[in-house]
């Protein structure tokens, strides 16, 4: 398929940050961006060059997007499925295509996905009755994680439960969703990893990254992930053939469980750039955004190569002000990379932006995980005082 060149419009379902990182690399590029995000001056319409105020339902607006682009992305998977369908339909280049995003969507399709492909997936169970219910607590033993088959993330739609009546009360509070029932695994980390595969089937996969959570939000990415070479591999060998099974083009992550016996587990997969991939801006050559870009216009996809070991750390808002506190402090090491994505509300728990420690290539990256907690501290909430 022709490759598109940068005087095009790139149009972007979704204005969060992974809109806006990609639009900044678009801009950086000499493209156009058009976003669609019902929020006005979305973190991406702040730096595109036109947003499109409407919900995503409103297919009216979905065309106008894609009459506008000439080719359209997404920076999240809930997009409802059939906007893209509508977009193909007109002809519209939309990549990720359809295909993709209607199994990666939805929990219990991506598993039988993966299943099919013979690539390990954490044991589970479709949750659509009470009976359902106690054949899975059966099967699968306690304790188990219940979570919603679409719509959820950073830990929402989601619990663990440890007793049959923790998993009654959970399957009363998701009633009415479809849901799945995953065994718990006492995996020893988690991991994850960026692939980028683009329309002609050129393929690059990024260094593996140790991921921590903290209540069920990302945390902190350490970039390489201090795994064995063998488990990094294996990583990389998933990835590819979920991109060749899936016929994906674009960005996406793969994330994984690592059990004590160096098997890797797949937990999910994201149709899209990924927060543990945000890394890859400041500590390699191609940058997960760039290789969005490229990949959906069809541009070349160079291998990626590491210039820095890093940490991210992400920034939440925790709910007790607007105002960020110890931007000075925390940028007197000239080694922080810092990203704001423009939000005024600071919610608690909400992604306000990131920052990247970085250190030569060759430094232990395990030991920088100390370094960026202690940078973390810096950083507060609070309300600006005006004197
Ligand atoms: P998810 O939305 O599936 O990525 O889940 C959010 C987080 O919950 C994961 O990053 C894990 O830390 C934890 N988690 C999810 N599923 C499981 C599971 N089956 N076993 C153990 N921990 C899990």
């Amino acid at each position: 398929m022709r490759a598109i060149s940068p005087t095009a419009t790139l149009g972007i379902l979704g204005g969060g940050q992974l809109g806006r990182m990609l639009a900044l690399e678009a801009k950086r590029m000499g493209y156009s961006v058009a976003v669609l995000d019902p929020t006005p001056n979305s973190p991406c319409g702040q730096i595109a060059d036109q947003q499109i105020v409407a919900p995503y339902a409103d297919l009216d607006a979905v065309r106008r997007l894609g009459s506008l682009s000439d080719v359209v992305t997404y920076e999240f998977e809930n997009v409802d499925v059939r906007a893209v369908e509508l977009m193909e339909r007109a002809g519209v280049r939309i990549r990720p295509g359809s295909h993709a995003l209607r199994i990666t969507q939805h929990r219990l399709r991506e598993k039988r996905f993966l299943t099919e492909q013979n690539i390990p997936v954490t044991p589970f169970a479709a949750v659509e009755n009470a009976e359902d219910l106690a054949a899975a607590a059966e099967r699968l033993g306690l304790p188990g994680v219940i979570k919603t088959a679409s719509g959820g993330y950073d830990g929402k739609g989601q619990a663990v439960v440890r007793t049959r009546a923790e998993a009654e009360e959970a399957f009363a509070a998701l009633r009415g969703r479809e849901l799945i029932w995953e065994r718990f695994v006492p995996f020893v980390h988690e991991l994850g990893i960026i692939c980028a595969r683009s329309e002609s089937g050129a393929m690059v996969t990024y260094p593996v990254t140790r991921n921590i959570h903290e209540e069920n939000i990302l945390a902190f990415s350490i970039a390489p992930a201090d795994v064995p070479a063998p488990v990094a591999a294996r990583a990389r060998e998933i990835a590819e053939r979920i991109a060749v099974g899936l016929d994906f083009v674009g960005t996406f992550c793969v994330e994984f469980f690592l059990l004590s016996n160096g098997e890797l587990l797949v937990n999910e997969i994201a149709p899209r750039p990924h927060n543990s991939g945000h890394y890859t801006i400041d500590a390699c050559t191609l940058s997960q955004f760039e290789a969005q870009l490229r990949a959906v216009c069809d541009l070349p996809l160079p291998p990626p190569r590491m210039t820095s070991s890093a940490v991210m750390v992400n920034i939440l808002g925790d709910g007790t002000g607007d105002h960020l506190m110890g931007v000075p402090e925390l940028l007197s090491d000239p080694a922080v990379a810092l990203h704001l994505y423009g939000k005024r509300h600071a919610v608690a728990r909400r992604k306000m932006g990131h920052f990247t420690l970085l250190r030569e290539p060759s430094a232990a990256t395990a030991a920088l995980l100390e370094t960026a907690r202690e940078a973390r501290t810096r950083l507060s909430w609070g309300t600006k005082v005006l004197v």
